[in-house]
This record gives structure tokens, sequence and C-alpha cells, in this order.
């Protein structure tokens, strides 16, 4: 017995288990019962991806899963083990298909998350390439102990590695009181080994979204993932057959896999790596997928990483609470002479966390000092922006809002490790000095918690923020001479450009022309290039011979005409992480618009999912286009086509989101008001005929309009 025959037994094995499933499904069911999976326009991915099949019926399955043994090559095993490997994988997912057949949320109320929607996927974009996120690791079966295994969730946590949990090591984490779940970046997937399934499907999607990468094209998805899906398996011992097939998959995929196991097991250079000494996994791992991790040192008691991003502290685990809407409250940074700062200097001014009681609320203000040769004024907006995420990082610390709105919790946790005022200032101080350092020379930050000194420094804040947003009100195309470029999504979408405008923002809603332009003077060779604008060629639809050039140049030759403000003559590209689509609605000649987080249909018979599948990776799709919230309102979205005043439907949410700003520029385009209540949403209608309706009642702009095509 060797390798081979352990992946070969395994393939039989998976393909047995899916082969009864489904075998027991369809006499249940039938073969013409519909076979969907929930919220993903791309079918079953796996068999999508590597078959190029659209399954929509549990008929269609059992012809998917004969493809699949004939890959397995069972009868002469003439194939690789590595593609046997692979059918195996897409194995697991029709037997997870088979629990979605009888019933669309099968997971529901257990501690496993099951299939990923398309809208998850997409979410990962962005910290991807920011590199928030360096990679992800799939952990198989029980460590040997719950120590252990924490110890291993933790410390890719603490690396900002996404934690995929298979099997036992589930039980383990939740025996010890750790937080799962797609937002923490530990997810539990499933008990069984065949939930791998869903990775594999999240994997194929993010290729095929991001990559545009064509279904069926098998080569094609292998040289993606290989190149661009920083991934890996940790599988502990004693791994079943089953399990080592599904890492000969893995491995084809570009992913090394890591175990413990002895028997049977052959070493396969930087593929499969057998370490017996599962303390050493984690740097075992990160060195064989080629993952290097920037970290930076920060003084302070707790964690710091982008795992704890999306981590809640409930007010029964509230030390004690920062809350702008209660009790004064601001952040700032202010650019000052070298000569005035003192670089790493801290001060606390008032009473520190240990003179409050568990659960109090206290004002706060933390004015963030810098000075540099480069820097700008207009960067002290960029980097207060990022102080959310900063603070989030830190493991017991929460904090939303912005300016004088803030609030930040820190949990019992983290203040009985000792966590202090001077630890905000701590992480503020190292990020600046590490993310900005292009421009910051030195850094210092003053605390106050002192009520009065508070009251002074939050209306001394909010008159430099009355100045920014005159300035920022200015900021128009026209007023500008530059333009950027913005391609770090071509780590996933290899021919995507942004061009990001005062008026225009990435669609990923993350990259601000202020953004570009700091990212721009801190690292001149980077993704933010400048775009001068200095020969247009028709201004009504945002045609510069600068900007066709540069879109040339930066997405290597596959795009050469891109317009700014046309949805339908040449329209910018997406990569896949856009925080809206919009898409034309022929019966009104408006568009429809539709966020990530809706969940729901839309006028078109399309979801976001649906919707976002019609463009991506890259290509240009007239009448259809990714982009981010703020460009909504902006006099820029859709001008070529007459404006914002073609949208004729928006989720509710998103709709109350940008009320104000939408609002205030229909009435300056249009004289109109409160243009928001003449958009449905999906409250009103999600049917194409009503929604016409609605809009001829409420006497929308649109239907004044030119007809789209
Ligand atoms: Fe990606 Fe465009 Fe956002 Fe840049 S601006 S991160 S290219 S979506
Ligand atoms: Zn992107």
């Amino acid at each position: 017995m060797g390798l081979f025959d352990r992946v070969f037994r395994g393939s039989d094995e998976m393909y047995f288990k899916a082969e009864s499933e489904l075998n027991q499904v369809i006499a249940e069911l039938g073969e013409s019962a519909p076979m969907t999976m929930p919220d993903t326009a791309y079918f079953l991915a796996c068999i999508y991806a590597y078959l190029g099949k659209k399954v929509t019926t549990l008929g269609e399955l059992k012809e998917a899963l004969a493809q699949l043994r004939a890959m397995m090559g069972r009868e002469y095993r003439t194939k690789s083990i590595f593609d046997s490997g692979v059918a195996t994988a897409c194995c697991a997912e029709v037997i997870e298909a088979c629990k979605y057949a009888r019933n669309p949320a099968p997971y529901e109320g257990t501690q496993y998350h099951g299939h990923f929607s398309d809208a998850e996927v997409r979410e990962l974009g962005v910290p991807l390439v920011t590199k928030d996120i360096p990679g992800f690791v799939v952990i198989i079966g029980p460590a040997p102990s719950q120590e252990e295994a924490v110890e291993l969730v933790k410390g890719y946590q603490s690396r900002g590695i996404f934690v995929f949990m298979i099997g036992g090591v589930i039980d383990q984490i939740h025996a010890a009181g750790m937080a799962t779940g797609f937002p923490v970046r530990v997810v539990p997937v499933g008990d069984d080994i065949w939930s791998v399934g869903h990775v594999i499907s999240l994997v194929t999607r993010a290729t095929m979204i991001f990559g545009a990468t064509e279904p069926g094209d098998a080569d094609a998805f292998h040289r993606y993932t290989c190149d661009r899906i920083n991934a890996f398996v940790n599988a502990y011992a004693p791994v079943n057959d089953i399990t080592v097939a599904c890492g000969a998959g893995a491995i084809k995929l570009g992913f090394p896999v890591i175990t413990n196991d002895t028997e049977d097991m052959w070493a396969v250079p930087k593929s499969l790596i057998i370490n017996t000494n599962t303390k050493d996994w984690i740097e075992t791992s990160l060195e064989a997928r080629g993952i290097k991790i920037k970290v930076t040192n920060i003084d302070i008691p707790v964690a710091f990483s982008s795992a704890f991003e999306g981590e809640i502290i409930r007010r029964k685990a509230m030390q004690i609470e920062m809350d702008g809407s209660r009790v004064d409250c601001i952040e700032l940074v202010q650019t000052k002479d070298a000569h005035e700062i003192e670089d790493h200097k801290i001060t606390v001014e008032g009473p520190d966390f240990d003179a409050f009681e568990f659960g109090s609320k206290i004002p706060i203000a933390y004015i963030v000092d810098v000075a540099g040769k480069n820097m700008q004024t207009d960067f002290e907006g960029v980097m207060e922006r990022k102080f959310h995420s900063w603070l989030n990082c830190i493991e017991g610390v929460m904090h939303t809002g912005q300016r004088d709105m803030i609030r930040i919790r820190v949990s019992d946790a983290a203040y009985e490790a000792g966590f202090r005022a001077r630890h905000i200032g701590e992480v503020l101080y190292a990020k600046i000095k590490s993310d900005f350092d292009a421009v910051v020379d030195k850094c210092q930050v003053r605390i106050y918690t002192d009520p009065e000194k508070v009251k002074e420094m939050r209306e001394m804040g909010n008159h430099v923020f009355d100045k920014r947003d005159e300035r920022l009100k200015t900021l128009t195309d026209e007023s500008v001479d530059v333009f950027y470029t913005c391609i770090l999504c071509q780590a996933f979408s290899p021919s995507h450009v942004c061009i990001v405008t005062p008026e225009r923002l990435g669609l990923c809603g993350a990259v601000s022309w202020l953004d570009a332009k700091a990212t721009n003077e801190l690292d001149p060779q980077g993704p933010c290039q400048i775009v001068p604008k200095s020969r247009p060629i028709d201004e009504r639809v945002g045609r510069y011979e600068d900007v066709d050039e540069a879109v040339n140049q930066y997405s290597h030759g596959a795009l050469e005409h891109v317009t700014l403000y046309s949805i339908m003559e040449d329209p910018m590209t997406s990569c896949g992480c856009f925080e809206c689509i919009c898409g034309i609605e022929p019966l009104s000649n408006g568009v429809v618009i539709v966020n990530r987080e809706h969940a729901g249909m839309t006028p078109l018979g399309m979801s976001f999912s649906e919707m976002a599948s019609m463009t991506g990776g890259g290509v240009q799709t007239p009448g259809f286009m990714g982009h981010g919230k703020h460009f909504i309102s902006s006099k820029k979205f859709m001008k070529a086509e007459g404006g914002p005043g073609r949208i004729v439907w928006l989720p509710k949410a998103l709709k109350d989101q940008i009320a104000d700003n939408l609002n205030e520029t229909a009435k300056e385009l249009y004289g109109i008001d409160n243009f928001t209540d003449m958009i449905a949403d999906e409250t009103i209608t999600e049917d194409m005929e009503e929604l016409y309706a609605f809009l001829t009642e409420k006497g929308h702009p649109v239907l004044g309009m030119e007809p789209l095509m």
C-alpha cells in the first residue's frame, strides 16, 4: 500500500458515497427536481468550473457525477492521482449538494457554516489584495489536544490567515469558548470531510469572479489557484483515505498539505509535507506556500491582527465604553512642524481606564500629531479613516464611526490583560509609522479623558472637519489636474484597472481620489499612478486620450477605451469586489442598483449574485457596472445617460443610507425634492410592471429621458 493506493481508494470511497446519496435523493424527489445552491450564480461551482456544466436538476447532477467518475480514471488508473483528487473534491460537492436539494438551509441551527454565498466570496476581494488576509488554511480533524487546536487557530488568526475548519477541531475550538464565523475569519465549515466541497466551491468561484476564468477550462483554474490563491491544508493524523484523496486534489490546485500522519504517506517536496512536530505547523505551512507576513510590533498587552476586525463586544463583556453620541469624543490627525513633535511620545491627560467602574461610559479624544517633509493636510483624512480598521484589529477592542461620532468598547478580558488608554496611542503610532512611513517622519499621540479637555478638543476638531469638508466639496473632476489608476486588484483580476477621480471612487468603496493620491505619494511605483487629463475627447461621457492610454498600459493591452461617466459606452470594468452593481431595467429605461449585503431579488429577476456574475474579471459589459456606494449620489453617476435620475430601484437599507446625499444631488441636477421617494425598493415592489406603474404614479424623471438602447 502506498500513497497512490490510498488516493484511489479514497476517491472510490467518496464517489460511492456521492452515488448512494444522489440515488437516494433522486428516489425521494425525482430526476427533474431542481438542484440549486443558495445565493450563488455559479450553480454547483466545482462542477461548473471543472466540467463547464450548469447543473440545475438532480438528473443533471447525475450526469455530472458520471463525468467525475471518468475523471478519476478508475478502470486503468491512467490518470494522475492529483486529477483523481480534484474529482474527489467535486464528489464532495455532490454529497453536500444532496443536502441542499432536500433543504435550502441544512446547516441552520448547527455549529457549521456549510455553503458560502457569492457575496461572502466577493467580500474577500479587498482584504486579499491588500494582504490583510495573506492566505487561507483548511484545518482537518481534531488536533492532539484542545490547547493545541486553540494555539494553532489563534496563531493563524494573529497572522491574519483565514481559517476554515473541518471535523473534530471545530468542537475543540467551540469548547474553548472561541468565537467563530465569517466576520472573525474562523469558519467551522462542516463535520464531515465532504464539507470540504464548500471550500473548493469558494475557491473556484473566486477564480471565476476575479479571474474571469472560463468554466470548463480546468488548466486555467489550476494556473489561477496556483499563482494567486494562497491556500494550504493542515490535516491531523489519523488521516483517512478519503481525506488523502482530497489532499491530492488540494495539491493539484497548488495548495500544500501538511500532516503528521506517517502511515503510507510519501512526502512530495513543497506539496505534501510530513511534520510530526505539530507545534511547528504554522511556520512550515507559511513557508511551503511562500507566504510572507509583515509584522508590525506594537507594544500592547493583547493581540493585534486583522482577524479581530469583525469581533463584537457585547454589553455584558464591556469594561468601558467611549460613546460619541452620549459623551464628548473625537479622533483627529493634525499636521505639525517637526520641531513641535517628539516622536513616539504618548500622553494621557485625565483618568485612565482603571479609574472607572465596569460598564462606564467615558469621554475620549485622541489627537495624532504628524510631521514629515512629504506630508500634506489632504492626507489627514486618509489616515483618520484607517483608525477604524486599526483599532478594530486590537483583540478585545471594537471601534465604530468616525470623527466626533465614534464608539469604542474595551472588553473586560482586554482590560484584565492590562489594556489602558495609552495603548490606543501605541497602536495609532505604530500603524501611522509603518503604513505611512513615506510621508510621516515624526508622530506623537495626545489622549485626553478629562471631560473639559475633551470638550475643548472636540470643538477644535469640528472646526478642522468643517474646513476639510469645504475643501472636499470643491474637489470635482473638473477642479483637479490628474486622476489616478488603482491596480491593486490585479493580484486577482489581472487586467482590471480602476480610474479614480474626485467624483468617482474605486468600485470597492475603499479608494477615494485622496486615498489614491496618498498611495501614490507613499509608493510612487505602486498601484496608484497619475493619469493626466490634458487630452479630452468627449467630456460628456468622460473620454480622455490620457485615460485610454493609461488603461491600455496598465491592463497590458486587454482594454483600449474606457469612459468615466457612461454605463453604455466603454464602461469601466469590474474586478469582483464592488460594493454595488447596477444594471439597466429595460421597461423604464432606468437602472436598478443592488448592494452586496442585500440578499433578496430585484425587479430584474436577478439577485445581487446573479447581477454581479454579469460583470467581473476586468471585462467590459455595457449595461452592467460595479461601483462604490458613494458613487451613487455623485453628479457623475451615469452622467452620459442623464445622471442618477436614472435610478429606479434600490434596496431600502441602501436607499436610507445614501438618501441625504442623493436627494441633494437630485435637487441640484433636476430641481426635484426628496428624489428617493420616487425610487422603489423591495418594500414597494420586486416586479417590473409594478415598478413601472409606481414610477408613473410618482412622475419619476427617467420617464422623460431618452431610451438607453
Ligand atoms: Fe481594487 Fe479598484 Fe478598489 Fe483599487 S480601487 S482596490 S483596483 S476595486
Ligand atoms: Zn477588486
